[in-house]
């Protein structure tokens, strides 16, 4: 995976102290966070930000597609790096604990609703939803 100095060279963003240490937590995240996660794990590492620089970077990741905005229907939003691999979740109704799952599987499902709707299929998203090995 790319290097947080990377991903901001290659964007061409200004390499703001809060946008290179909001980077440098998602690379060394497995699951998508969200912004009072970040908040938290910031504050963890001494670093100086508050929630407004915090929103306010994240978007602007977003716009840059640095970052992937994913909603799994608990009223609110989290990111990811938007150079993952293909990937889906796995997400605890109970716990609200998140797993990336590599394998995607997708592709017959892809090929067969193309071939019946002539539709082309550029991207698809899949979030399951269930109980985890502790909540079971
Ligand atoms: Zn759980
Ligand atoms: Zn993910
Ligand atoms: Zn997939």
């Amino acid at each position: 995976m790319k290097s947080t100095l990377k991903v901001m060279h290659d964007t061409g963003l200004k390499k703001t102290p809060a946008r290179i240490a909001i980077l440098d937590v998602f690379h060394h995240s497995s699951k998508p966070l969200d912004a009072d996660t970040i908040v938290d794990l910031l504050e963890k590492h001494d670093v100086k930000t508050d929630r407004v620089t915090v929103y306010r970077t994240l978007n602007t990741l977003t716009d840059f597609n640095v970052l992937k905005k994913v909603e799994f229907g608990e009223g609110k939003f989290r990111y990811e790096l938007s150079s993952l691999p293909h990937h889906h979740h796995l997400i605890c109704t109970s716990c609200g604990r998140v797993e990336d799952i590599a394998e995607c599987g997708m592709e017959d499902v892809e090929n067969k609703l193309q071939k019946r709707t002539s539709f082309v299929i550029k991207q698809h998203n899949a979030e399951f939803f269930g109980l985890c090995t502790k909540c079971q």
